[in-house]
């Protein structure tokens, strides 16, 4: 499909404040996504040769990552490109959409690649194909959402560029299901920011300590001021959770979701956890970047860690909470996610306090589990009858 490179002035516009907009606020824009422009005058016809409705201004096309859209309208442009675009792009049931369809134009094109065909034919071929029904499927299950983001990106867009009544003209008769999901993210977005909002929608999440920061302000708001600090750790990876470990007076609630994990400690645990050894503690503290607060602070309880010597109460400490986690784990055996939680806690104290017996200061979960494949079973045994 051929790219209009002619945008007019407009359009042109609108996506270079949007992607400045973007890269501001998630570190990325599209890349991949085609924009492709039909003059109004020639809508109606493309519209009926699609078998779209007339009245729909835009569509978008997994199967080649493209937005098409009607002349230069802007809130078109924002769902097509922007909204549908971008999720596909940077979502992982978007990605997962772009390779079902890909997968099935590929099929579709080793079918009728000798000779003629018709729409029928190729009805037929779908009605058998079995990535056409994986497709069907997942398309169905996911639509809601799919097009929730589009329109909420409108949404977004619009405000930023004095089209807000555009918007709610467009979209006054909206109802029952869709509009419920609209208004429920509208109102996240109000109460969580443009950020937490993107996430939970299941954006690509491209964390640094800076962006990490305005996440923090926009949920947490003032509550954050009386904080020692703040750190970010865990594996970073784009669809992993968001691990951040907070220090300080006030108290912030702790926050769990699918995608945001805050941890926090009074400075009264944190400094006996330090002194400890503990392996929550030292994790956060010995892997993390400083989001914010007291630099100083920070660094010295950093080095406090690398020059105090082991004590035996230390290794008794992360022995503890090695069996409080692993009876922790008994207790949650009919949940998943909360049994392999705390099985791996149990581990990690298990492998640090025979870490520290051994006089080795191990302050990442991947040097603690290497360190205990590489015990074997009866030094396990010995070590943990000698610290007890
Ligand atoms: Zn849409």
């Amino acid at each position: 499909m051929e790219q209009v490179q002619t945008q007019a002035p407009q359009t042109r516009d609108l996506i270079e404040t949007s992607v400045a907009f973007y890269q501001d606020l998630l570190g990325y824009s599209p890349e991949q996504t085609s924009l492709q422009q039909i003059p109004e005058n020639q809508w109606n016809e493309f519209a009926e040769q699609r078998g779209l409705n007339p009245n729909s201004s835009g569509i978008y096309l997994p199967r080649n990552q493209t937005a098409i859209i009607q002349g230069e309208n802007p809130l078109s442009l924002f769902h097509e490109y922007f909204g549908h675009g971008l999720y596909c792009e940077q979502n992982l049931t978007g990605r997962k959409l772009v390779d079902l369809e890909k997968r099935l134009l590929e099929e579709e094109k080793q079918e009728f690649s000798s000779g003629r065909f018709t729409l029928e034919d190729i009805q037929r071929f779908r009605q058998q194909n079995q990535t056409f029904q994986e497709l069907d499927e997942f398309r169905k299950q996911n639509l809601l959402q799919y097009e929730t983001f589009a329109i909420w990106t409108e949404y977004l867009l619009s405000g930023g560029h004095g089209l807000r009544e555009d918007f709610e003209r467009k979209y006054d008769s909206l109802q029952g299901q869709e509009k419920e999901s609209v208004d429920s993210v509208i109102s996240f977005s109000e109460q969580y920011g443009n950020l937490a909002t993107m996430y939970t929608q299941g954006m690509a999440r491209r964390t640094t300590a800076e962006r990490v920061r305005r996440l923090l302000e926009d949920v947490y708001k003032d509550k954050l001021k009386d904080l020692k600090f703040a750190l970010l750790y865990g594996s970073r990876k784009e669809f992993s959770d968001i691990y951040v470990f907070i220090v300080g007076g006030g108290t912030p609630n702790e926050a769990h979701s699918d995608w945001l994990d805050v941890k926090y400690k009074s400075i009264k645990e944190f400094n006996q956890g330090l002194k400890n050894f503990d392996v929550r503690i030292l994790t956060p503290l010995m892997n993390g970047d400083l989001i914010f607060g007291d630099k100083n602070y920070f660094e010295e309880a950093r080095q406090q860690v690398l020059s105090q010597p082991i004590t035996d109460k230390a290794i008794k400490h992360n022995l503890k909470w090695s069996y409080r986690m692993q009876r922790l784990k008994d207790e949650n055996l009919e949940d998943d996610f909360l049994r392999n939680k705390f099985e791996g806690y149990s581990q990690t104290y298990f492998s640090n306090a025979l870490a520290l017996k051994q006089g080795l200061k191990l302050f990442s979960k991947e040097d603690l589990i290497l360190y205990s494949q590489s015990e074997k079973l009866i030094e396990l045994k010995g070590g943990r009858k000698n610290a007890t």
